[in-house]
């Protein structure tokens, strides 16, 4: 069912604009559709796809954006399973300590820093690059742990109804704010 579909589509070539193949319990995500240069609507969600396929992300890149909406609910995408995460020790570069210190002072208002930075537009430069931890809320330039957060969806949002959760990107100082987390706050990990 799902091939007779697909290749309907596929024989439409660029004038396809919408597939749809919803609860067809696909398992991989037909790389085929690449050649529909002229596709919009892809429809997905339901299935049991494990992972986006390079095609597609190429056909959603900004520099050649052609599909306008992309469904893909309800698929196994994110894997549900913990890993054990092993904490290596952390060993700050000389500018990341530096860094970390100045933003932190002038974030108190240091007198003194903040005069002395204005006649070093480098380190200016340095930490405009300056993120903020999502724990303990100080700031740091390049070295941090990559998280995510599930929130619901602001209602403001043009999104699928029964999405019920989205990761939000989470950046961590360290892991002693990494160990100081929520439960609803997950690490990113390559397994
Ligand atoms: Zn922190």
């Amino acid at each position: 069912m799902a091939e007779r579909l697909l290749v309907g589509a596929l024989k439409g070539g660029k004038n396809t604009k919408i597939v749809t193949l919803n609860g067809k319990k696909i398992t991989k995500m037909p790389s085929a559709l690449e050649k529909l240069s002229g596709l919009k609507i892809l429809a997905l969600q339901n299935n049991l796809i494990p992972k986006v396929c390079p095609e597609i992300s190429a056909l959603t890149q900004f520099q050649n954006l052609k599909l306008k909406e992309f469904y893909c609910e309800e698929n196994p995408l994110l894997l549900r399973q913990p890993v054990h995460a092993v904490i290596q020790d952390e060993v700050w570069s000389l500018q990341e300590i530096a860094s970390r210190f100045v933003m932190n002072q002038l974030a108190e208002n240091n007198p003194l820093l903040m005069q002395a930075v204005e006649h070093y537009p480098q380190i200016k430069d340095i930490i405009s690059r300056g993120k903020e931890c999502a724990i303990c809320g100080k700031s740091f330039v390049t070295t941090w742990l990559e998280c995510v957060e599930f929130v619901p969806p602001s209602k403001n949002w043009k999104i699928s109804r029964n999405l019920q959760l989205i990761p939000l990107q989470m950046l961590i100082c360290s892991y002693k704010c990494f160990n100081h987390r929520g439960p609803d706050l997950f690490g990113i990990a390559q397994v």
